[in-house]
Protein backbone atom coordinates (compact mmCIF):
# COMPACT_ATOMS: atom_id res chain seq x y z
CA UNK A 1 0.00 0.00 0.00
CA UNK A 2 1.02 3.57 -0.58
CA UNK A 3 0.35 6.58 1.67
CA UNK A 4 0.37 9.99 0.96
CA UNK A 5 0.70 11.94 4.07
CA UNK A 6 0.33 16.07 4.17
CA UNK A 7 -0.07 18.52 7.19
CA UNK A 8 -0.53 21.87 8.20
CA UNK A 9 -2.68 22.93 5.34
CA UNK A 10 -3.35 26.33 7.45
CA UNK A 11 -6.16 27.61 5.41
CA UNK A 12 -4.59 27.95 1.80
CA UNK A 13 -6.52 26.20 -0.87
CA UNK A 14 -4.82 26.79 -3.66
CA UNK A 15 -2.04 25.33 -2.36
CA UNK A 16 -4.60 22.30 -1.19
CA UNK A 17 -5.91 21.77 -4.53
CA UNK A 18 -2.10 21.17 -6.17
CA UNK A 19 -1.63 18.51 -3.49
CA UNK A 20 -5.04 16.78 -3.96
CA UNK A 21 -4.31 17.29 -7.75
CA UNK A 22 -0.99 15.27 -7.08
CA UNK A 23 -3.12 12.80 -5.45
CA UNK A 24 -5.48 12.19 -7.69
CA UNK A 25 -3.00 11.19 -10.12
CA UNK A 26 -1.94 8.84 -7.61
CA UNK A 27 -3.06 5.26 -7.97
CA UNK A 28 -4.18 3.50 -4.72
CA UNK A 29 -2.72 5.61 -2.42
CA UNK A 30 -4.09 5.76 1.24
CA UNK A 31 -4.54 10.03 2.01
CA UNK A 32 -3.45 11.44 5.51
CA UNK A 33 -3.50 14.67 7.04
CA UNK A 34 -1.35 15.38 9.95
CA UNK A 35 -3.26 17.75 11.37
CA UNK A 36 -3.68 21.92 11.31
CA UNK A 37 -6.14 22.51 8.50
CA UNK A 38 -7.09 25.82 9.55
CA UNK A 39 -5.01 28.91 11.14
CA UNK A 40 -3.66 31.96 8.94
CA UNK A 41 -4.88 31.29 5.07
CA UNK A 42 -8.28 32.54 3.87
CA UNK A 43 -10.65 29.18 3.17
CA UNK A 44 -10.33 27.62 6.35
CA UNK A 45 -14.05 26.21 5.63
CA UNK A 46 -13.15 25.15 2.59
CA UNK A 47 -9.90 23.05 2.93
CA UNK A 48 -11.74 21.14 5.58
CA UNK A 49 -14.93 20.33 3.08
CA UNK A 50 -12.29 18.84 0.79
CA UNK A 51 -11.23 16.82 3.58
CA UNK A 52 -14.23 15.42 4.16
CA UNK A 53 -15.20 15.22 0.96
CA UNK A 54 -12.58 13.06 0.54
CA UNK A 55 -12.87 10.74 3.98
CA UNK A 56 -9.00 11.69 4.55
CA UNK A 57 -7.73 10.34 7.82
CA UNK A 58 -6.93 13.09 9.76
CA UNK A 59 -5.47 13.82 13.20
CA UNK A 60 -6.02 17.32 14.99
CA UNK A 61 -3.83 20.14 15.46
CA UNK A 62 -2.60 23.24 17.93
CA UNK A 63 -4.03 25.87 15.34
CA UNK A 64 -7.33 23.68 15.02
CA UNK A 65 -7.87 23.07 18.66
CA UNK A 66 -7.13 26.85 18.47
CA UNK A 67 -9.97 27.89 15.97
CA UNK A 68 -12.79 25.92 18.06
CA UNK A 69 -11.49 27.24 21.29
CA UNK A 70 -10.05 24.43 23.30
CA UNK A 71 -6.07 25.51 22.95
CA UNK A 72 -4.69 28.63 25.03
CA UNK A 73 -3.61 31.20 21.93
CA UNK A 74 -2.09 33.60 24.68
CA UNK A 75 1.43 31.85 23.75
CA UNK A 76 0.47 32.62 20.07
CA UNK A 77 2.98 35.06 17.82
CA UNK A 78 0.30 38.43 17.15
CA UNK A 79 -0.17 37.78 13.52
CA UNK A 80 -1.13 33.68 14.53
CA UNK A 81 -3.60 35.03 17.09
CA UNK A 82 -5.30 37.57 14.69
CA UNK A 83 -5.64 34.80 12.20
CA UNK A 84 -7.06 32.30 14.87
CA UNK A 85 -9.24 34.73 15.60
CA UNK A 86 -10.42 35.83 11.97
CA UNK A 87 -10.73 32.15 11.30
CA UNK A 88 -13.08 31.41 14.67
CA UNK A 89 -15.42 34.18 12.81
CA UNK A 90 -15.84 32.32 9.92
CA UNK A 91 -16.12 29.04 10.77
CA UNK A 92 -19.25 27.29 10.36
CA UNK A 93 -20.78 24.77 13.32
CA UNK A 94 -20.46 21.91 10.87
CA UNK A 95 -16.49 22.90 10.81
CA UNK A 96 -15.89 22.85 14.56
CA UNK A 97 -17.72 19.88 15.10
CA UNK A 98 -15.48 17.86 12.01
CA UNK A 99 -12.47 19.49 13.95
CA UNK A 100 -13.39 18.10 17.71
CA UNK A 101 -13.90 15.17 16.57
CA UNK A 102 -10.27 14.36 15.51
CA UNK A 103 -7.94 12.59 17.54
CA UNK A 104 -4.49 13.98 18.96
CA UNK A 105 -2.85 10.75 17.85
CA UNK A 106 -3.70 8.14 16.12
CA UNK A 107 -2.04 4.40 15.50
CA UNK A 108 -2.44 2.95 11.66
CA UNK A 109 -0.64 -0.06 11.06
CA UNK A 110 3.37 0.55 11.42
CA UNK A 111 2.70 4.87 11.55
CA UNK A 112 1.80 6.60 14.84
CA UNK A 113 0.74 9.84 13.50
CA UNK A 114 0.48 12.95 15.55
CA UNK A 115 0.79 16.85 15.16
CA UNK A 116 3.60 17.73 17.28
CA UNK A 117 5.48 14.91 18.79
CA UNK A 118 4.27 11.41 20.27
CA UNK A 119 5.97 12.91 24.11
CA UNK A 120 3.17 14.36 25.41
CA UNK A 121 1.23 15.70 22.47
CA UNK A 122 -1.22 17.79 24.20
CA UNK A 123 1.71 20.38 24.75
CA UNK A 124 2.23 20.98 21.11
CA UNK A 125 6.16 21.05 21.44
CA UNK A 126 8.29 21.08 18.83
CA UNK A 127 10.58 18.74 17.34
CA UNK A 128 13.87 20.41 15.75
CA UNK A 129 16.83 18.71 17.38
CA UNK A 130 18.49 15.20 17.19
CA UNK A 131 17.99 15.47 21.64
CA UNK A 132 14.36 15.98 20.52
CA UNK A 133 14.05 12.78 18.21
CA UNK A 134 15.88 10.39 21.06
CA UNK A 135 13.43 11.26 23.59
CA UNK A 136 10.86 11.06 21.22
CA UNK A 137 11.18 7.69 19.49
CA UNK A 138 10.94 6.17 23.77
CA UNK A 139 7.16 7.50 23.06
CA UNK A 140 5.71 5.42 20.14
CA UNK A 141 5.90 1.73 19.60
CA UNK A 142 5.28 1.29 15.90
CA UNK A 143 8.15 1.71 13.34
CA UNK A 144 7.61 4.76 12.24
CA UNK A 145 5.94 8.38 13.54
CA UNK A 146 4.98 10.45 10.95
CA UNK A 147 4.65 14.59 12.84
CA UNK A 148 4.25 18.15 11.19
CA UNK A 149 3.89 20.89 13.28
CA UNK A 150 7.38 22.64 12.43
CA UNK A 151 6.55 23.03 9.08
CA UNK A 152 9.96 22.01 7.69
CA UNK A 153 10.10 18.46 6.72
CA UNK A 154 12.86 15.98 8.17
CA UNK A 155 13.79 12.43 7.80
CA UNK A 156 15.25 11.35 11.61
CA UNK A 157 16.58 7.54 11.85
CA UNK A 158 17.34 5.63 14.46
CA UNK A 159 19.17 2.58 14.91
CA UNK A 160 18.36 -0.70 17.43
CA UNK A 161 21.79 1.04 19.30
CA UNK A 162 19.53 4.77 20.07
CA UNK A 163 21.98 6.19 17.65
CA UNK A 164 20.21 8.73 15.52
CA UNK A 165 21.00 10.89 12.45
CA UNK A 166 18.97 13.10 10.42
CA UNK A 167 19.05 11.54 6.70
CA UNK A 168 20.44 14.54 3.73
CA UNK A 169 18.11 13.85 1.07
CA UNK A 170 14.70 13.55 0.68
CA UNK A 171 14.12 10.18 -0.14
CA UNK A 172 15.12 7.29 2.04
CA UNK A 173 14.51 3.26 2.07
CA UNK A 174 12.77 2.12 4.38
CA UNK A 175 14.47 -0.86 6.23
CA UNK A 176 13.17 -3.17 8.76
CA UNK A 177 15.86 -2.79 11.15
CA UNK A 178 15.55 0.89 11.55
CA UNK A 179 13.10 3.55 12.84
CA UNK A 180 11.86 6.86 11.52
CA UNK A 181 10.08 10.12 12.73
CA UNK A 182 9.42 11.99 9.81
CA UNK A 183 8.18 15.59 9.67
CA UNK A 184 5.82 15.83 6.33
CA UNK A 185 6.92 19.38 5.81
CA UNK A 186 3.95 21.86 5.10
CA UNK A 187 1.41 22.07 2.46
CA UNK A 188 -0.37 25.76 2.69
CA UNK A 189 2.89 28.00 5.01
CA UNK A 190 6.70 26.08 4.24
CA UNK A 191 9.23 27.33 6.31
CA UNK A 192 11.86 25.85 5.23
CA UNK A 193 12.85 28.23 2.19
CA UNK A 194 10.94 26.34 -0.27
CA UNK A 195 7.92 28.22 -0.80
CA UNK A 196 6.23 24.91 -2.58
CA UNK A 197 3.57 22.71 -0.96
CA UNK A 198 5.02 19.42 0.88
CA UNK A 199 3.98 16.03 0.76
CA UNK A 200 5.48 12.50 1.56
CA UNK A 201 4.44 9.33 0.29
CA UNK A 202 5.04 6.14 2.23
CA UNK A 203 5.10 3.20 -0.03
CA UNK A 204 5.31 0.01 2.36
CA UNK A 205 5.97 -2.32 -0.29
CA UNK A 206 8.65 -0.50 -2.16
CA UNK A 207 10.00 0.44 1.34
CA UNK A 208 10.61 4.04 0.68
CA UNK A 209 9.77 7.24 2.02
CA UNK A 210 9.68 10.65 -0.39
CA UNK A 211 9.16 14.29 0.25
CA UNK A 212 8.05 16.09 -2.94
CA UNK A 213 7.07 19.60 -3.09
CA UNK A 214 4.79 21.16 -6.05
CA UNK A 215 4.04 24.91 -6.70
CA UNK A 216 0.77 26.19 -6.21
CA UNK A 217 -1.36 29.26 -7.16
CA UNK A 218 -0.02 31.86 -4.19
CA UNK A 219 -0.65 34.96 -6.05
CA UNK A 220 -4.26 33.83 -5.39
CA UNK A 221 -3.59 33.19 -2.17
CA UNK A 222 -2.07 36.38 -1.33
CA UNK A 223 -5.21 38.26 -2.85
CA UNK A 224 -7.52 36.45 -0.62
CA UNK A 225 -5.94 37.03 2.34
CA UNK A 226 -4.96 40.60 1.25
CA UNK A 227 -9.12 41.10 0.55
CA UNK A 228 -9.58 39.56 4.20
CA UNK A 229 -7.40 41.70 5.86
CA UNK A 230 -5.08 39.34 7.07
CA UNK A 231 -1.99 40.10 8.62
CA UNK A 232 0.68 41.49 5.70
CA UNK A 233 3.45 39.37 7.77
CA UNK A 234 1.30 36.31 7.11
CA UNK A 235 1.15 37.17 3.15
CA UNK A 236 4.62 38.16 2.53
CA UNK A 237 6.22 35.01 4.03
CA UNK A 238 4.29 32.39 1.90
CA UNK A 239 6.23 33.49 -1.09
CA UNK A 240 9.75 33.02 1.27
CA UNK A 241 8.45 29.61 2.39
CA UNK A 242 9.43 31.18 6.04
ZN1 LIG B 1 1.03 24.45 11.60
Amino acid sequence: MRYFVFSDIHGNLEALEAVLEVLNEENDCIPICLGDIVGYGPNPHECIQAIRDRNILSIVGNHDRAAIDEVDISYFNPYAKEAVLWTRSILKDSDTDFLRSLPVVRTFGNMTLVHATPCDPHSWNYLFTLFDAQNNFKCFNTQLCFIGHSHSPIIIVQKHSGECWVHPHTVIGVQHDLRFIVNAGSVGQPRDGNPDAAYMIYDDQEGTIEIHRVAYAMRKTQEKMKRHGLPDYLIERLELGR
